[in-house]
């Protein structure tokens, strides 16, 4: 049957309800990205500790040479490595600071965990290592064990270093090579260096006031402590537990929480948008079916499709720019009203039900998918704090207090998220000329596709800004691992020594990001949160290449063929 027409005002009074919320959240949090604090040190050291790594084994700090060493042991790095083998390159070094290679599924081993990205899409390198998921969503220990795979296939474990933070990473023009030092008292030095340290990888908490005097037991989500809480969370039945956050960690961690806690207190300052996640285990006759180089064919076809979003199907036959950003927003609301209906139908308390929707259009923040979360509210042990956009501002020795209510916990689980794709600017890279990256970028970042800049050669920078971010965000490494390792093959192939974009290249590129990020309002009209740097003002070009995923794809190819043109290369050998 077909959806009845709705008259606009009906669009628009949701529209208004939208600004109404944003303008409520902005107004309680004049500090955008400053109201955050990654700095873990002084009473807030413990939110740094790896729960993961044991004893820190011994070891003599290292200063030799490599061809190319990577700063992370994620995805990043093992994807790039792959390709980087295939093309004969055999010296490479992985500096982690986890015990293990895995990134993010290092790190996030919280119950629950799991990647609502499509495991056949998501998982990359399926076909190298001849591997079917389990399921159609992954979970997260098979995510890490698929890591560590990777790393054995590819010999990668050999010269990596991990429980290791690079510190300083300096570019020494009179031996053309990258001196690199870590916390540990290495003097390592390397022709090539990939700042592949996540685009999520730093946790940060929320700066709450008097957060240090809590009493309890307290932990960020990617610090997951099951000596205290259980492997299966069973020390937690008499105990009250409180998690500050709604996004996708808290999403998949409250329905385990649920099942075990004496009570759960989520604090929610703006609640997500939760659609159905509809998983299975993979058929074995349609995995025994897959013929080799699959996954490659699956991966051709989404860079080949032409996107086809939400909002690009609902722009078909629009007449004119206003009518088209019309019905894209009204396909934004349908969605979102959706999304509301089903926490009405789910949610039996109405006051509840009304708290847990989320206003705003969608993909204004990462949109969840759970068939857990949202039934957990209707258990006795479940209490949702609504903090109404204002977010929890206050913490005594008993745990957060809110409109002068206290909430005694024994555990408060801190699940506020990351810092983002600050990934290039990490670790004191300084480049040609003594010049620090962090002050190249002081008016504004600038690179080459999000992966090169001018006077940092031999250095690439992956999932940091001007690239494009994509939901399924391996995807878009590999193209940016195989664009890598293809520089990298045409150096050495041609005798070279040295890759720097010039500085035309890197300034076509900047106004690429600029035009793309100019089209719309619409980030600015979002309600806060990390997509838009917490609402606050940015300059048009620090943030990612809206451009498409497949244009991203194709400037890679066009920037590689005309390698001349966008690069000087220098230190031929012959
Ligand atoms: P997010 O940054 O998405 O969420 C942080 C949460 O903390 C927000 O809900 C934020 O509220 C809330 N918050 C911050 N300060 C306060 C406060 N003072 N009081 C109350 N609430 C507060 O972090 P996550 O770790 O959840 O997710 C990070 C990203 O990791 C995801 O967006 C996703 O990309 C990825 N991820 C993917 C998963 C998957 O595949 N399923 C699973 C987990 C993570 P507000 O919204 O108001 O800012």
């Amino acid at each position: 049957m077909p959806r009845p027409e709705r008259p606009q005002s009906y669009y628009d009074e949701i529209k208004q309800k939208f600004r109404e919320e944003r303008n409520l959240r902005l107004d309680f949090r004049p500090p955008g990205t400053q109201q955050y604090t990654s700095e873990f040190t002084g009473d807030l050291a413990k939110y740094a500790v790896d729960p993961f790594a044991g004893e820190l084994p011994a070891r003599d700090p290292i200063a030799d040479e490599v061809e190319v060493l990577f700063i992370g042991g994620g995805f990043s790095a093992l994807l790039t490595s792959a390709r980087l083998r295939e093309k004969g390159i055999e010296s490479i070094r992985i500096v982690e600071k986890g015990a293990d290679v895995g990134g993010t599924w290092y790190w996030n081993r919280y119950p629950g965990v799991a990647c609502d990205v499509v495991s056949y899409d998501y998982l990359p390198l399926l076909d190298e290592m001849d591997y079917v998921p389990v399921n159609h969503y992954s979970r997260g220990p098979e995510i890490l064990a698929h890591c560590q795979a990777i790393a054995k296939k590819y010999d990668l474990y050999d010269l990596a270093v991990f429980n290791t933070t690079v510190t300083e990473t300096r570019w020494d023009e009179a031996d053309q090579r990258w001196h690199i030092t870590t916390d540990r008292g290495d003097a390592m030095k390397a022709q090539f260096v990939i700042c592949a340290n996540g685009t999520l990888a730093k946790p940060k908490l929320s700066d709450i006031r008097g957060m240090t005097s809590f009493k309890g037991h307290s932990f960020h989500t990617s610090r997951w402590d099951y000596d205290y809480t259980g492997q299966d969370l069973e020390h937690l039945k008499d105990k009250v537990v409180g998690i500050i956050g709604t996004g996708a960690s808290a999403v998949q961690i409250v329905p385990e929480l649920a099942k075990t806690a004496k009570h759960v207190y989520v604090f929610q300052r703006t609640p997500s948008s939760i659609d159905i996640r509809d998983d299975w285990p993979t058929d074995p006759n349609w995995a025994r079916k897959l013929e080799p180089g699959w996954q490659g064919k699956r991966r051709a076809k989404v860079l080949a499709a032409v996107e086809n979003s939400l909002e690009k199907r609902a722009a078909k036959g629009a007449n004119s720019q206003e009518d088209k950003l019309r019905r894209q927003e009204n396909a934004n609301i349908d969605y979102m009203m959706r999304i509301h209906r089903r926490i009405d139908e789910i949610v039996d308390d109405p006051e509840t039900a009304e708290a847990l929707k989320p206003w705003y259009m969608f993909m204004c923040k990462r949109p969840c998918f759970h068939n857990e979360y949202l039934p957990a509210f209707n258990q006795p042990n479940v209490t949702l704090v609504d903090t109404h956009g204002k977010g929890i501002t206050e913490i005594n020795e008993h745990g957060p207090v809110f409109e002068g209510k206290g909430y005694e916990l024994d555990l408060l689980i801190y699940a506020t998220g990351f810092e983002v794709q600050l990934t290039g600017i990490y670790n004191n890279i300084t480049g040609r000329d003594g010049q620090d990256l962090s002050d190249k970028y002081a008016d504004g970042i600038r690179t080459l596709l999000g992966i090169h800049t001018a006077g940092y050669p031999n250095l690439f920078i992956m999932g940091g800004y001007q690239a494009s971010f994509q939901f399924n965000l391996t995807e878009m490494l590999q193209t940016q691992g195989d664009h890598i390792a293809a520089c990298i093959d045409y150096v050495r192939q041609q005798g070279y020594e040295t890759i720097d974009p010039t500085e035309e290249a890197e300034a076509w590129w900047v106004g690429e990001v600029v035009s793309h990020r100019g089209k719309t309002s619409r980030s600015e009209d979002c309600t806060p949160g990390y997509y838009n740097f917490e609402g606050s003002e940015n300059r048009r070009q620090d943030g990612n290449y809206n451009g498409g995923f497949r244009r991203y794809y194709e400037h890679q190819g066009e920037v590689r063929e005309a390698m001349q043109k966008n690069f000087t290369f220098a230190g031929k050998t012959s």
